[in-house]
């Protein structure tokens, strides 16, 4: 069946057709029938350069060798077993070592969960109720952070969800991004404050970076208040290289959570922390957190092989950043100081300048992004196709993946 036919189909066994709002592209979105490198194969018999790239996660490309043969071998052994591995200590000690801010972590099945539990720990650790979070920031779609939430949320006009009760979100105060003094007023009013949950560069409005210094005085007013510093690295872990973000930029949070890369393209959340606060997690400490697929083998085969093969070749991240580099350079000069970018992560913005915070990228000429975004995929290149999406590109992306794309943008622009 073509895409058409199976989305008239869908619509009729799932809300919208798709499994996440996201994805309800319209008219109708492609159907994957496969992939390789960096290529998709649609159900209309389409080839595409894959700039999305499961929303992050396949940074060395679809079905790359290396993370393919660690989940044939674990298949072979058992994909679930319900008690613990000795994977999850490989992969807990390369996590542990590579992010100074790390003593102990614990593996979940998304970064919806991971970040979920950080905020109850950080509740449970501190005594307090009120969590701050940064206006467009998304960090899963769990009650107390969906207010204001950016990527698919936004998108879909709907960045407060029905469903979520008043008195839950009330405990959830927002600031913009990149605005110390709004974080420091809203911390000397407030003394029930438990943690501040951020994406260092946020991924979820499209990539806003931070500006010179804003992450190091966020550390130093959160520090000196006493209130938690979560790092929601979910989309920046092993992405902007080992270490994420907060080696990047040196900073060191309370907790941080992970997801997507760290899971070689398999479901996965982590999260973890300085050791007082991470043995506060059942069974060790009062604060409850489980589930089934928790630290499930073929993740935890997958992790290992893909974050392992980048802390064997961290050269890799030189030539994403390179590669990207390429394509910006190749844009019409106008749209230059337009084009956002951090590592692998990049977005060209439909407004005269990079965004700062939620409130500018939402100024963006979303139509005027909607058409660029159909023009690209005539062009062959799958871009996530919402304005508040961040792209990236894989280690699987060649010279000539890379110029197409360069060309493909000026023509569509
Ligand atoms: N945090 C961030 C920063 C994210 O980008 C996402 C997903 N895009 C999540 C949390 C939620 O992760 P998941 O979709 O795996 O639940």
């Amino acid at each position: 069946m073509k895409s058409s036919e199976l989305f008239e189909e869908a619509k009729k066994l799932i809300p919208g057709g798709v499994s996440s709002p996201v994805r309800a592209i319209k008219p109708y979105p492609f159907y994957v029938e496969s992939a390789e490198g960096s290529k998709l194969k649609t159900a209309d018999g389409e080839e595409l350069i894959d700039c999305c790239l499961g929303y992050g996660p396949l940074i060395l490309g679809h079905v790359n060798p290396v993370v393919k043969s660690a989940i044939a071998e674990q298949i072979e052994k058992g994909w679930l077993y319900g008690t613990p591995t000795p994977s999850e200590l490989d992969l807990s000690r390369m996590i542990i070592a590579d992010h100074p801010s790390i003593d102990m972590c614990r593996f979940v099945s998304s970064g919806s969960e991971a970040t979920m539990a950080a905020i109850r720990l950080a509740r449970g650790f501190s005594g307090k109720k009120d969590i701050i979070k940064i206006e467009g920031g998304f960090h899963g779609a769990h009650d107390g952070v969906l207010i204001k939430a950016g990527s698919g949320a936004t998108t879909m006009g709907v960045p407060d969800s029905a469903g979520v009760i008043a008195d839950i979100v009330k405990h959830t105060a927002q600031v913009p991004y990149n605005d110390t003094e709004s974080l420091t007023e809203l911390i000397e009013k407030n003394n029930d404050i438990a943690a501040f949950i951020l994406e260092p560069v946020m991924g979820n409005v499209g990539p806003i970076l931070p500006k010179k210094g804003y992450l190091q005085e966020v550390r130093k007013i959160t520090e000196e208040n006493g209130v938690l510093l979560i790092c929601d690295e979910v989309i920046c872990g092993y992405r902007l290289g080992i270490g994420g973000a907060q080696v990047k930029f040196g900073i060191k949070p309370d907790i941080t959570t992970l997801g997507k890369v760290a899971g070689g393209g398999l479901p996965v959340g982590i999260f973890g922390g300085r050791r007082e606060i991470m043995e506060m997690v059942a069974p060790s400490g009062p604060v409850y957190q489980a589930g089934t697929f928790s630290g499930n083998p073929l993740t935890l085969a997958a992790g290992k092989a893909a974050v392992g093969y980048l802390r064997e070749n961290p050269e890799i991240y030189v030539k994403l950043e390179e590669n990207i580099r390429v394509i910006k350079e190749s844009l019409p000069e106008k749209y230059q100081s337009r084009f956002v970018n951090e590592g692998s992560m990049f977005k060209l913005f439909f407004r005269d300048t990079p965004p700062q915070n939620y409130i500018e990228a939402k100024e963006s000429d979303t139509e005027a992004f909607s058409l660029f975004w159909k023009k690209m995929l005539k062009a062959g290149i799958f871009l996530p196709p919402a304005q508040f999406e961040t792209n990236f590109i894989s280690t699987a992306h060649s010279d000539a993946d890379i110029e197409k794309i360069a060309g493909a943008y000026s023509e569509c622009l």
